[in-house]
């Protein structure tokens, strides 16, 4: 690992290298899709992504770029129900749904309590609901809304780091305790759990990048999780960049995703995606990057190792591995 920072990274340094936020609708999500995905059944199915327009999240963790479509303050009641019908709207016939609002589903300012039970309703037809949050926003809410459901509902929290320092320096105001805790409650609850993990956070060279998020998959399954989703970190947010500048953060390279998602997919553990957003990022070779991406894709839906893309740019990525 570098050496840590001479900078005082807080909440207050990361909001000041903020750009502005997009302008936002509150009557409206800010996006929504439908792409395939593995299920825990093991079939590969439709899922819904609806990307709930709400107030912004009240922690502010180093590489977040999620408030840049958010609200400064709370969406009235009934606000998330019209949202989450206005795209149900336009992806008929799924059965899988994710609702991410870029923040915690359980933080009361960002969803509304009295919305759960019309949000309940609008998804009663499904098979499961998957929503995002903070570990320490864990709690007998998560029961309340679960009984309301009928589809199963899965919760997706992130872990980002099995290094004790690197989340520290993320400022997730979080510990790995915390998360085990948050993870044994969801388990004994019946509630299933996906982690997110990051690829390469800042202050971590290539190799060590590698490593910690093999090691946090290690961390996220013996934690209890049923899935882990394996995230390149991107630059973009203002912090980030400039910790790019300082040169304590490099955006890791696709071939490290392809080797992190082979451990996880080699360790049948659980499901674990790699994801496959905007690869081109990741990648300083023109010739390669469509199959790399289309590999990882693939690997993602059929959970299963296929063989590796063979390129003039391996021979590059080892040696910078080996630096
Ligand atoms: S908890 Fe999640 S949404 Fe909130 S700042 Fe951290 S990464 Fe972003
Ligand atoms: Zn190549």
């Amino acid at each position: 690992m570098n050496e840590k920072t001479n900078l005082l990274i807080n909440d207050k340094w990361i909001v000041s290298q903020r750009g502005n936020k997009n302008p936002v609708d509150a009557l409206k999500p800010y996006g929504w899709l439908v792409e395939k995905e593995r299920t825990i059944s093991g079939s590969i199915a439709d899922t819904g992504i609806i990307f709930l327009t709400n107030r912004e999240c009240p922690f502010h963790c180093l590489m977040c770029d999620l408030w840049k479509n958010t609200t400064d303050i709370s969406v009235a009641a009934s606000t998330i129900p019209d949202q989450i019908r206005y795209a149900l709207d336009k992806m008929p016939g799924i059965r899988h749904i994710k609702l991410y609002n870029s923040g915690s589903f359980f933080d009361p300012r960002a969803i509304p309590e009295e919305d759960y039970e019309e949000i309940a309703y609008l998804l009663e037809n499904f098979q499961t609901v998957i929503v995002e949050s903070h570990p320490k926003l864990i709690n007998e809410k998560c029961l309340k809304f679960r009984d309301m459901l009928c589809p199963d509902l899965h919760i997706a929290l992130g872990l980002e780091t099995a290094n004790p320092d690197v989340l520290e320096i993320l400022n997730k105001q979080m510990t790995l305790d915390d998360f085990t805790k948050s993870v044994g409650f969801l388990t004994k609850n019946e509630i299933k759990s996906r982690a997110f993990i990051l690829l390469r956070p800042p202050f971590l060279s290539e190799s060590e990048g590698i490593y910690w998020a093999e090691r946090s998959i290690d961390f996220a399954f013996n934690s209890g999780v049923e899935c882990c989703t394996v995230i390149p970190v991107r630059a973009g947010n203002g912090a980030m960049d400039h910790l790019k500048m300082s040169g304590d953060f490099n955006m890791p390279d696709i071939h490290s995703l392809e080797k992190v998602l082979e451990y996880g997919i080699g360790l049948n553990a659980g499901r674990v995606f790699a994801d496959t957003w905007d690869l081109g990022l990741f990648s300083k070779c023109q010739k390669c990057t469509v199959k790399r991406t289309e590999r990882l894709v693939e690997m993602n839906l059929n959970q299963k190792i296929y063989p590796r893309v063979e390129c003039s740019c391996d021979r590059d990525q080892r040696s910078e591995i080996r630096e």
